[in-house]
């Protein structure tokens, strides 16, 4: 049997190469490193335990920023009755194409239709409208995680495109535009927090263009990060929506003055398209790579032994265990069945991030070696010293898969003027191509059509300089710089 046959005759490891097949590539790890399978109806996923956990890491990293930040969680009903969906037109029409209905339950015909919700503006702001009543009760902040459906009819591919997925909507209501603008600029930061300090993915901040937007938003404002592919995802999206939301749901409150005002409303949304990000970005070709903070294992223990040894090394690498579990999820991997080089793959297609080998050597020397996932570097540390080799040993670990994705974002942001330079750009590399844009929706159209590239994003700051005076695609003058990208 080889080091990486399972027993079964089926190989465990990666057999698709990231750099020539990212996509049969990233369908083979999702699968072999147990993060999900096919659901029988196309365009859903069934989401394995290896996979849950690494979204409820991300929930809780959110969830206690949230509610550190004045955020309640909530739960609405996953049906909108139609007549509410209609109430704001920007939805309606928006998700229109995408909206799955139930019409009809238990053997009847419903006397009105029913959504499943493709986001919940229109089922929580009515109520936001009714708890409402004077500005002692803004601003209110309410989250939920759920699921939503979204009915489009592309290609299944695991946490990027999939018809229900999984997120956290926020939904803030504000006595006026500062308070809900500092709110939507916090949900961004949040976001972007997450991708960079618990992810290890550098995101670009900024906002959709006008025909772009969330429907019914005044400004939507998004983290977008780069895959190794070159292409660009919508990573968390933060809208603020003026009142065009309170209006069509009547959030009015009494003011100090007694005057009655409306309130200024945001929502903002990370999905479990994140997983996908993660997956995509640091993975490779043995399989899996985490960071520590969202590693089910953060670190396993192989002892290898031969028979003479055996009792030592087990006991040596028991005792290490016990010692590492008060800080860090540890697995001691001591099935006499697998040998080591076996048990080595597989740890690191399940993307466990420190590998610590114990064999007769570290025994006798007092010592433990570990092995960092991304790169195979191995170090060794004193046996005594073990935890705190080992808690540095992790942070090398973020730092290796931060400063990676960080040098590629670094070296695929590119300025290109003309038409020409725009398309040749995108299509050599990939990646971002900044250019002065007039504004004008045609001219992202006739890039779009050649290449499948969009803009992705514009600068946050309205007031910012445009990176060129004209635009790059028709000449008139830039109002803005466009950040184009090919995306998922
Ligand atoms: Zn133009």
């Amino acid at each position: 049997m080889s080091d990486t046959d399972d027993g079964g005759g089926q190989e465990l490891g990666i057999t698709e190469s990231k750099a020539h097949k990212p996509g049969e590539w990233y369908a083979e790890v999702v699968q072999k490193a147990e993060l999900a399978d096919y659901a029988p109806m196309g365009g859903f996923i069934v989401t394995r335990p290896r996979g849950y956990a690494i979204w409820e890491r991300i929930k809780d990293h959110l969830d206690g920023w949230f509610k550190s930040s004045g955020v309640q969680n909530s739960y609405f009903p996953m049906f909108i009755p139609e007549s509410y969906l209609e109430r704001e037109k920007d939805i309606v029409e928006g998700f229109d194409p995408e909206v799955a209905w139930v019409s009809e339950a238990g053997h009847e015909e419903l006397e009105e239709r029913l959504a499943v919700r493709p986001t919940s503006e229109s089922i929580i702001t009515p109520f936001i409208a009714r708890w409402v009543r004077s500005h002692r009760d803004l601003p209110m902040r309410l989250n939920q995680w759920c699921s939503v459906v979204r009915w489009e009819a592309t290609d299944t591919k695991p946490f990027f495109r999939t018809k229900e997925f999984l997120w956290q909507e926020g939904h803030t209501a504000h006595a006026d535009e500062d308070g809900a603008w500092t709110e939507t600029m916090a949900r961004l930061g949040q976001y972007e927090r997450l991708y960079e300090e618990v992810m290890a993915i550098p995101g670009l901040t900024g906002r959709k263009p006008e025909h772009d937007k969330f429907p019914g938003a005044h400004t939507t404002t998004t983290i977008e990060a780069l895959m190794p592919d070159g292409k660009s995802v919508q990573a968390g999206t933060s809208h603020y929506l003026g009142t065009s939301f309170a209006e069509a749901f009547d959030i009015t409150y009494a003011d100090v003055d007694e005057a009655e005002r409306t309130a200024h409303t945001t929502s903002w949304g990370l999905s479990w398209r994140a997983m996908g990000a993660l997956i995509m970005t640091h993975s490779d070709d043995q399989g899996l790579v985490l960071p520590p903070a969202l590693a089910p294992e953060q670190v396993v223990i192989v002892p290898i032994w031969q028979e003479d040894t055996e009792d030592e090394v087990l006991e040596y690498s028991a005792d290490l265990a016990a010692d590492l579990d008060d800080e860090f999820r540890v697995h001691l991997d001591d099935r006499d069945e697998r040998n080591p080089g076996f048990k080595y793959n597989e740890w690191e297609l399940k993307g466990v991030p420190l590998r610590i080998e114990i064999g007769p050597n570290e025994v006798a020397d007092g010592e433990v070696t570990m092995v960092h996932r991304p790169d195979g570097e191995s170090e060794v540390a004193d046996r005594d010293a073990a935890v705190d080799a080992v808690g540095e040993a992790l942070d090398t670990v973020y730092a290796k898969l931060y400063a990676a994705a960080e040098a590629t974002l670094e070296e695929n942001i590119r300025e290109a003027h003309g038409r020409d330079e725009i398309l040749g750009t995108l299509g050599q590399h990939g990646g971002y191509v900044r250019t002065g844009w007039c504004g004008d929706e045609g001219c992202e159209t006739e890039i779009k059509d050649q290449i499948a590239a969009e803009i992705v994003m514009l600068p946050l700051d309205r007031d910012e300089a445009p990176v060129h005076d004209t635009c790059g695609v028709c000449g008139e003058p830039a109002a803005d710089t466009a950040y184009f990208a090919k995306n998922y």
